[in-house]
């Protein structure tokens, strides 16, 4: 007898992997459908909401607030949560397509892109990633750790992590204490002795990522100011790039406000800096300076490319940030380029070679790179899934429609699953705490911790 998936007595079973913007845009376009659908999201942290928790900066808490629409997707109806459970180790892919018709990979891009030069390693080289998850409370980087006794800090790449990263370092503490940041983070920046806070851009003014109110947020720290070194010149090609766009006409002239900006007697300073690429970072044990080597453009405007001029300078600074991008990582079992660091797709189908994969999709960083703003992965999601919806006909239903044999199997490897009710009450504990010290949340830090909450 042949199934029909979706109907109220047999629903379509899809496996989300990764609980971060785009799988819940992705549970939320197949809510939208009228089929009956059981969507079970994996995690492997015990928390969900992805870069929205771990990676949007504490003092962003607007961006937050889209948790409100992810916390609506999850009280609805055929939606479970497995947090604590990593795919590929607990429960290998295969194992999935035994209990769910489809599986959406959506675990973003938690790694991050190297510079490939000399010293890349040295102590007080860190990547973006790593601060970024250290003063969000990720778990992964609970125990980095960074010494920010350095006054002078360089902070490679001019998207917008690098403007989150330059901005925390170049905030007061006063302006950080009632954010959601961690306190480990915190307590540190508290004693950071960070002064100088130099954003190196490998092109032009009129090529730097930042969207335009990310810049000008630099333009209201309480005791830092914004600075540009040298003025801002732009070729005619860049000047025509400037032209056909509103965002980098507003971004040139808030780089030009702060080009005519004084430091002096300010405490900290953000210093932004053009047409330079890191060749070499020094230091006998430890970074003592930043090699550059200036660059200039070549190339049709929207397409210009930085080539080396052979010119060098040095930079003093103790602290280097690479903050030039994040990579995916390959997930057993699942094709993956390596030379983007995603999977290969067409529209979300995955692909092997020239043949899709019946039944497995991706959506969001893992899908497409990582690029755009949270709100981005909603589209991304919504042709993902309706490329499944399309393919509904020749999916092969799964052997085994029921979860509950997978949480069966799960507990009895001891591990502790997190449901989306046990997240309710984490997120309860969290801000319990939060509330006593005069913040949003205080969040758990660790796996430990957070189960822990659990049992109290
Ligand atoms: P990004 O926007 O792609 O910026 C990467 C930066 O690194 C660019 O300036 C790039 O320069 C530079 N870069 C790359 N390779 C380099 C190299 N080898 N040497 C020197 N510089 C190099 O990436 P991102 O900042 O990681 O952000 C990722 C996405 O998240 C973006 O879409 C961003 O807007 C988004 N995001 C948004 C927010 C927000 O909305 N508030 C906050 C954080 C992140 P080229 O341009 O020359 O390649």
């Amino acid at each position: 007898m042949s199934v029909s998936l979706g109907e109220p007595s047999r629903p379509l079973r899809v496996a989300i992997v990764g609980s971060g913007p785009s799988g819940f845009y992705a549970a939320e376009a197949l809510q939208k459908t009228d089929l009956a659908v059981q969507i079970d999201v994996f995690d492997r942290l015990p928390t969900p909401f992805g870069l929205v928790r771990g990676g949007v900066a504490p003092d962003h808490p607007k961006i937050k607030n889209v948790t409100r629409v992810y916390e609506k997707i999850a009280s609805r109806d055929g939606f479970g949560f497995f947090g604590n459970v990593t795919i590929g180790r607990d429960v290998p892919i295969e194992m999935l397509r035994e209990y769910y018709d489809a599986t959406i990979l959506c675990y973003g891009a938690e790694t991050d892109r190297r510079l490939g030069i000399p010293g890349e390693d040295l102590p007080g080289s860190h990547t973006a990633t790593a601060f970024v998850g250290w003063y969000n409370g990720h778990p992964d980087y609970r125990e980095h750790e960074f010494d920010l006794s350095a006054e002078v800090a360089a902070v490679v790449g001019q998207g917008n992590v690098a403007a989150d990263v330059a901005r925390i370092l170049a905030k007061s503490v006063d302006e950080l204490r009632a954010t959601d940041i961690a306190a480990h983070a915190l307590d540190a920046l508290a004693e950071s002795r960070v002064r100088e806070v130099h954003v190196i851009g490998r092109r032009g003014p009129a090529q730097a990522k930042f969207t335009p109110p990310e810049l000008r947020e630099f333009g209201r720290l309480e005791s830092c100011v914004a600075t540009v070194e040298g003025a801002i010149e732009l070729s005619p090609t860049s000047a025509a790039e400037v032209e056909g766009s509103k965002d980098l006409q507003k971004n040139i002239a808030t780089l030009e406000g702060y080009a005519a900006n004084d430091a002096a007697g300010a405490s900290r300073e953000v210093r932004f800096r053009f047409l330079e690429s890191p060749v070499a970072i020094e230091g006998d044990g430890r970074v003592e300076r930043l090699v550059l080597e200036r660059n200039r453009l070549e190339g049709d405007a929207g397409r210009q490319r930085a080539v080396p001029t052979g010119e060098h300078v040095t930079l003093d600074c103790g602290l280097v940030f690479r903050s030039i991008g994040y990579r995916g990582i390959a997930l057993p079992g699942v094709p993956f380029d390596d030379r983007w660091g995603g999977i290969p797709n067409t529209a979300g189908r995955v692909t092997d070679g020239d043949t899709v994969v019946p039944g497995l999709y991706a959506a969001g960083w893992i899908k497409r790179g990582p690029s755009g703003v949270v709100g981005t992965n909603k589209p991304d999601a919504v042709e993902t899934v309706r490329c499944l919806l399309e393919d509904l006909p020749t999916l092969t239903p799964c052997a085994t429609p029921d979860s509950a044999p997978l949480a069966r199997h799960l507990a009895s490897r001891g591990l502790r699953v997190v449901s989306y009710d046990d997240w309710r009450r984490i997120d309860a504990a969290e801000i319990a705490r939060g509330t006593a010290a005069g913040k949003p949340r205080e969040k758990g830090t660790s796996v430990d911790e957070l189960l822990g909450f659990l049992d109290a």
